[in-house]
């Protein structure tokens, strides 16, 4: 089952990919992740990558596709996978065509000021990149992660101004992508305006469109 989760930074693709992942035995595979373990480790495409997005930009289509490839011809991509944060442009969705065949794409929508609030309040850590929200989700021991005991921080672009930059740049390169996927007949609406804590009507939503795949 190959899988593409779309939706604005914030709505909440991370935390149901991860069960998801769980669920279906496939890797859950964020390129906003991978990326930024590529900063962190300074190899050369993190390097590469760190200034946009530092800037709350893009990084160039190339450069994310070529990880993406090299990422999905790993085995335990062979029964399938559900990608996160890619594609993000249509010239991104044509290349992913060329090296995987997409079985369905869930796109996620939720309220601009929900968004704004889930991505201002969460708190990522350093070692295992697990997510909390200081208010709806906090760790057991603030600023520490209840996972792997790593250090908890706010990513830099998740301060407000950086938000509403990637929040326009989601919008301008978005309506091509959904275009797309709807011509390809392939897109799904989740609404993803729940709570955190309700997260399980958004899960429910996504099965809905995962379990007609399997039969
Ligand atoms: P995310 O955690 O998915 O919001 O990604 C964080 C940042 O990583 C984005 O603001 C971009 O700078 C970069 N990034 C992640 N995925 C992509 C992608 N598919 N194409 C270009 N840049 C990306």
């Amino acid at each position: 089952m190959n899988i593409v989760l779309l939706g604005p930074p914030g709505v909440g693709k991370g935390t149901v990919a991860a069960i998801l992942s769980q669920k279906y035995a496939i890797p859950h595979i964020s390129t906003g992740n991978m990326l930024r373990e590529a900063v962190a480790k300074g190899t050369a495409l993190g390097k590469q990558a760190k200034e946009f997005m530092d800037a709350g930009q893009l990084v160039p289509d190339e450069l994310v596709t070529k990880m993406v490839r090299e990422r999905l011809s790993q085995p335990d991509c062979r029964k399938g996978f559900i990608l996160d944060g890619y594609p993000r442009t249509s010239a991104q969705a044509r290349a992913l065509q060329e090296f995987a065949a997409v079985d369905a794409v869930l796109d996620f929508k939720a309220p601009f000021k929900a968004i704004v609030e889930r991505i201002s309040g969460r708190r990522t850590c350093r070692k295992c990149s697990a997510t909390y929200h200081i208010k709806y989700s906090p760790p057991k021991k603030e600023g520490v992660c209840d996972r792997c005991s790593g250090e908890l921080y706010q990513r830099s672009d998740e301060q407000p101004g950086i938000i509403t930059e990637r929040l326009r740049v989601y919008e301008e390169q978005n309506k091509p992508l959904i275009d797309y996927y709807r011509n390809e007949d392939l897109l799904s609406e989740i609404d993803a305006s729940y709570h955190i804590t309700e997260i399980e009507k958004i899960v429910k939503q996504c099965d809905e469109v995962l379990e007609k795949l399997k039969s």
